[in-house]
């Protein structure tokens, strides 16, 4: 479909031919056309299939340039992310002169960007906690606001920017439009993705579902733990759950992997509460790069992107092995699903010889590589302040991006809890952020802050 089709400017016309949009994407053509009705859209579309277009055409095309105040407000979750949105906005809006494109985040001179406020702004891009911060300080106005975009909506509500984004909705006008866009929405975000839009049109271009593509293969071994090492040394997986059947055997497991330096946490059912969430916030945020599991304890974890599952154990019966593979594999990305038997087992793994797929070998086929070791990418830090402290993910980014003076890059995941934070940090610049916020302050308070 072209950009003729809609009832845009020809200024805006010429301008999106002379950067090359000959075509809409397939997220453009389907939701531009509620955009431009005003009504509020909630749209899925795969990472480079065009979203800030869709959502920038939109805003630019609404946009009354005479008016001087803020009448679009795209929230981002990081400063990055934020100054991509900003920089093709820029060019979409190269067609008239006078709009004014402001970024307000997190990690840049507060007295500057009061500056720049002071010479008004059409369309601001930013991060919530640093636009809540000149909300409250009433350097900034949003009362004029028409459109309220949210990017990366899934990433924004995932990393707990939910607060912020609640208490910035009080500065904004009830009557508005509000767009969110995102690659992916997992079941919390949709819901909570309700309570912002009202009767949204919802644009979902990801083709149904892919299967899973996963790797099966079965190695028949006298021992299962070198094996293993092999394995992983063979395929070098980002991330694992191994299977056991028993918690001793979890719990046993996960202790001989250490002692060989490989790092690994067991989660089993004799853990209390806040170990099991301390086991699995380090396993989904990449400061372990192996979790040792029975079944039950698995039960309701979700970890989106699994690289690789293993069977320590033969599951009890096939619909277990299918549920425990099936972790593996999603969205189109390529799983590995490896199974350990012995000799003694050879009769139970005659029933797994009804796919073709599945490849049997003799583990004495793998390079042995008992030197292996593995480490994670991320070291977590615990902070001992939460939700009941008004402590949101964009204050713990804002000081450590900010004042400590790390790279966003290497912040990885936020999980705010009641009583306690959890950051991860890519393990080469640990100390630096534990040394800060032991140190320093958040959000001019001390807090307690150990490394897990
Ligand atoms: P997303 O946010 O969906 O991940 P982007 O908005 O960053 O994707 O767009 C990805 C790329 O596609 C950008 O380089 C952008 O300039 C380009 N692009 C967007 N719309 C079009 C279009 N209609 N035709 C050609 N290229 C486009
Ligand atoms: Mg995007």
């Amino acid at each position: 479909m072209n950009f003729s089709k809609l009832p845009l400017t020809q200024a805006m016309l010429t301008n999106l031919d002379a950067l090359g949009y000959a075509k809409m994407t397939a997220v453009q053509s389907a939701a531009l056309p509620y955009i431009l009705q005003g009504r509020d859209v909630m749209a899925e579309a795969k990472t480079g299939s065009g979203k800030t277009a869709a959502f920038g055409i939109g805003l630019l095309h609404n946009l009354d340039v005479k008016k001087f105040r803020v009448q679009s407000l795209v929230l981002c979750p990081t400063r990055e992310l934020a100054d991509q949105v900003a920089k093709e906005l820029r060019r979409l809006a190269r067609f008239q002169h006078n709009i004014k494109i402001l970024m307000l985040t997190g990690g840049e001179s507060f007295g500057k960007q009061l500056g720049s406020l002071a010479h008004q702004a059409h369309i601001i891009v930013g991060t919530p906690g640093r636009i809540l911060k000149h909300l409250n300080k009433e350097s900034l106005d949003l009362s004029n606001l028409n459109t309220l975009v949210l990017d990366e909506a899934d990433r924004m509500l995932d990393m707990g920017f939910i607060e912020e984004i609640e208490s910035l909705l009080a500065f904004v006008p009830k009557e508005r439009q509000t767009l969110l866009f995102s690659a992916t929405y997992d079941e919390e975000v949709k819901k909570v993705a309700h309570t912002l839009l009202r009767e949204a049109a919802v644009v979902k271009m990801t083709a149904e579902e892919k299967p899973n593509v996963i790797d099966e293969l079965f190695y028949e071994t006298q021992d299962k733990t070198a094996t293993l090492v092999n394995v992983l040394a063979l395929k070098k997986p980002k991330n694992v759950i191994i299977f056991t059947n028993t918690k001793l055997q979890a719990k046993e497991l996960a202790e001989e992997l250490v002692g060989r330096k490989i790092d690994a946490l067991a989660i089993h059912g004799d853990l209390e509460q806040y170990e099991r969430n301390d086991v699995l916030v380090q396993f989904s945020n990449g400061s372990t790069p192996i979790l040792v599991a029975t079944d039950v304890a698995a039960r309701g974890l979700d970890i989106k992107e699994l690289a690789m599952v293993v069977n320590y154990d033969l599951p009890h019966t096939k619909e277990t092995y299918t549920h425990r593979i099936g972790r593996t594999g999603r969205a189109g990305m390529q799983g590995e699903a490896v199974t350990l038997y012995t000799t003694d087992e050879l009769e139970k793994i005659t029933e797994y010889k009804d796919q073709s797929k599945r490849i049997f070998s003799d583990a004495d086929s793998l390079e042995d590589a008992q030197a292996f070791t593995m480490k994670p990418e991320f070291v977590t830090l615990v902070i001992e302040g939460g939700k009941k402290d008004k402590l949101r993910a964009g204050d713990i980014l804002g000081a450590l991006t900010g004042d400590a003076g790390l790279a966003g890059k290497s912040i990885g995941k936020i999980d705010i809890y009641e009583r306690q934070a959890y950051v991860a940090i890519q393990t080469q610049e640990s100390k630096k952020a534990l040394s800060y916020l032991k140190n320093g302050k958040i959000k001019k308070k001390k807090f307690s802050v150990w490394v897990l």
